[in-house]
């Protein structure tokens, strides 16, 4: 993929704590993801070692071109539990090897972003390098990221991660995962939410001078939030574009520096393929255009 950086790439690793899943999917948190599932069994460290080696044996020709690299575990990448320092820094190294890499973005809930794993992070890149955290806030409203989604993340916690990264200014920052449409908002309703959401980021990211960018999930159902919200439609496409030009219009009034990247990849949890496959049919040269070149009128 392309995002405003240059050429963008996923890798995904095992998750090393019990059962191989995120312990929050295990503890039936975050009604809307299958994601923390994992891949059903629990890895260890030289089950990770090797996946590195096959992507790097596989893909040789890919990662010395890529610019922006994304890690996700399945879970929280700076949970020791969940991805032994071991492997972080075995990742890590190898990033630090890429020349053409100038970023890369790691998964985690906020009780990890701590000044250890910043540190660990940070001293293992090369210096034109920058880390940034994955932080699935989701909403800024408490009621449907804590009530509606089941996210135990408070906003303490949420400042909490803002802080430490803080610590970090040129060597670090934020990308935050913002959901369309979350359980039981639709419409004008929805589309204020995601635009509330990107406000506050953009307040915290201001208060504690941390770079942040955005990447914008419009919500589908999965087996877990189908079962929780059968009732809950999937993201209305066009509700989705208009809240990006709003959330364009108000990155714009606090300096313009924030980028907004469309995820669309759901790793086949999307419980209506039949239905994403028709969108993307129509809009996915749009969303990789706007990833590129953030250009809200790409989307009218
Ligand atoms: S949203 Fe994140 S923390 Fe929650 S279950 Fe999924 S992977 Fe785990």
């Amino acid at each position: 993929m392309r995002d405003i950086y240059g050429n963008r790439l996923a890798l995904v690793f095992g998750n090393e704590s019990k059962g191989g899943e995120c312990p929050f999917f295990t503890a039936k948190q975050c009604y809307h993801c299958d994601i923390g599932t994992g891949e059903g069994t629990q890895f260890t460290p030289d089950m990770n070692e090797q996946r590195l080696k096959f992507f790097k044996r596989y893909y040789s020709a890919v990662p010395p071109t890529i610019d922006h690299l994304v890690i996700y575990n399945s879970g929280s990448t700076l949970n020791e539990r969940e991805m032994s320092r071991g492997t972080l820094g075995m990742i890590v190294d190898y990033v630090a090897s890429l020349q053409k890499c100038g970023i890369v973005s790691l998964d985690s809930r906020e009780m990890f972003v701590t000044a250890d794993a910043l540190e660990y992070v940070v001293n293992k890149l090369r210096t034109d390098q920058q880390m940034r955290v994955i932080l699935g806030i989701e909403s800024q409203s408490d009621g449907i990221r804590m009530g509606k989604l089941n996210k135990k993340m408070t906003r303490k916690g949420i400042e909490g991660a803002f802080k430490v990264v803080s610590n970090y200014t040129e060597r670090a920052g934020m990308d935050i995962n913002v959901v369309f449409q979350p359980p039981e908002l639709v419409g004008e309703e929805a589309i204020r939410e995601a635009v509330e959401t990107v406000r506050y980021s953009l307040d915290l990211a201001e208060k504690y001078s941390v770079s942040v960018d955005f990447n914008y999930h419009p919500f589908y159902q999965t087996k877990r939030s189908r079962a929780m919200y059968p009732g809950h439609p999937r993201a209305n496409l066009e509700d989705a574009k208009k809240a990006l030009v709003e959330m364009t219009k108000e990155i714009e009034t606090k300096g313009g520096k924030s980028k907004i990247f469309i995820g669309w990849q759901d790793e086949q949890h999307d419980q209506e393929q039949h239905k994403r496959e028709a969108e993307l049919a129509r809009e996915l040269e749009l969303f990789d255009q706007f990833n590129v070149k953030q250009d809200p009128s790409i989307l009218k």
